[in-house]
């Protein structure tokens, strides 16, 4: 747990938190809404702290009794719903853990705090429950949603929650995070930034993924190869990305990085601008040989190949349509 200081990005759901701390208009329910890894939870985490710190500022002192329990997760009244089976909140999780909690007064803070994550796996009837909660709430009660996808809860607690959207972080706040906090090599860093797309949480997984790296390397080895092998031998490099633990999905992100770099080196001649800074002479390469008809072509290629795999066509057929657009542009 952390203070908003160590929140990375998100300066306007920042913002609007701690203005509603400062002004005294702190709402008896939010909902965060954002995808996996964009950042909630650390957001919830830093408005929880800074909600039950006893110097009542706009951001948690980090020195206070409150402060200190709640860095070792041990405030009393910051409480996580915790389902008793992963996917799914049921109604006795919200009943036992929240309806029949909240009129307990706080153990030592001003606020009773709890937070639902991933409150899209409550069903209905558990939406129902803690509907209640959120209808006529205790004064000191605040309750936190965070969800991947806020559509899928009630309308009737979407109207009485503040949503906050948890938006993609900007490219360089993440890429600093890395290099300057997780101390990731800067090429490295600048492809988990362009792979993760805003999302903290993804640039920081895939920076400490071993896997991650073995298929930059792969999928760059066979980039440079792709001209001079046949198909077979493509098709059995890409199918040995299923060995490991990461997506195929992003190797072929890994793929569309790349071709947007020969295409964004071709348009500028600039190198600053590419991700694979230590691929220039390659991507120069591939720039001299392809036109932007080829390049786009690959491009689309690859997009249309994630579609289908995400409609489950099988991964062979549609790996080899992709690899032939490759070869041939
Ligand atoms: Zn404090």
């Amino acid at each position: 747990m952390a203070g908003f200081k160590n929140v990375l990005g998100h300066e306007q759901a920042v913002e609007s938190l701690q203005n509603a701390i400062m002004l005294g208009k702190v709402s008896h329910a939010y909902i965060f809404d954002g995808e996996d890894g964009a950042g909630k939870k650390t957001l919830a985490d830093a408005f929880a702290m800074t909600l039950q710190c006893e110097k009542g500022a706009k951001d948690a002192c980090m020195e206070c009794h409150s402060c200190k329990q709640a860095l070792t997760r041990n405030q009393p009244d910051i409480i996580y719903l915790k389902p008793e089976k992963d996917n799914r909140i049921g109604i006795k999780d919200v009943r036992t853990q929240i309806n029949n909690d909240v009129a307990i007064k706080p153990y030592s803070s001003r606020y009773k705090i709890y937070i639902v994550n991933h409150a899209e796996r409550m069903a209905e009837d558990a939406q129902n429950a803690i509907l209640k909660t959120i209808e006529e709430p205790p004064e000191y009660v605040v309750v936190i949603l965070l969800t991947t996808n806020s559509q899928m809860l009630l309308p009737t607690i979407r109207s009485r929650c503040i949503t906050v959207e948890v938006r993609p972080v900007a490219d360089q706040i993440v890429k600093d995070y890395l290099m300057n906090t997780l101390a990731v090599p800067e090429d490295q860093a600048g492809i988990c930034v362009a792979f993760a797309q805003g999302n903290v949480g993804k640039a920081a997984r895939l920076a400490g993924s071993e896997d991650f790296n073995h298929i930059k390397q792969e999928a760059v080895s066979l980039l440079k190869r792709i001209h001079q092998i046949d198909l077979l031998e493509l098709i059995g490099a890409v199918k040995m990305v299923e060995e490991y633990k990461l997506d195929i999905t992003d190797y072929l992100d890994i793929l569309m990085i790349w071709y947007r770099d020969v295409l964004v080196y071709k348009a500028t001649m600039d190198v600053n601008k590419l991700v694979f800074q230590d691929e220039i002479y390659e991507i120069k390469k591939q720039a001299g040989m392809s036109s932007y008809e080829g390049i786009e072509n690959i491009i689309k290629a690859i997009e249309v190949a994630r579609t289908r795999l995400r409609a489950n066509v099988k991964l062979e057929l549609t790996l080899e349509l992709m690899l032939l657009t490759i070869k041939e542009n």
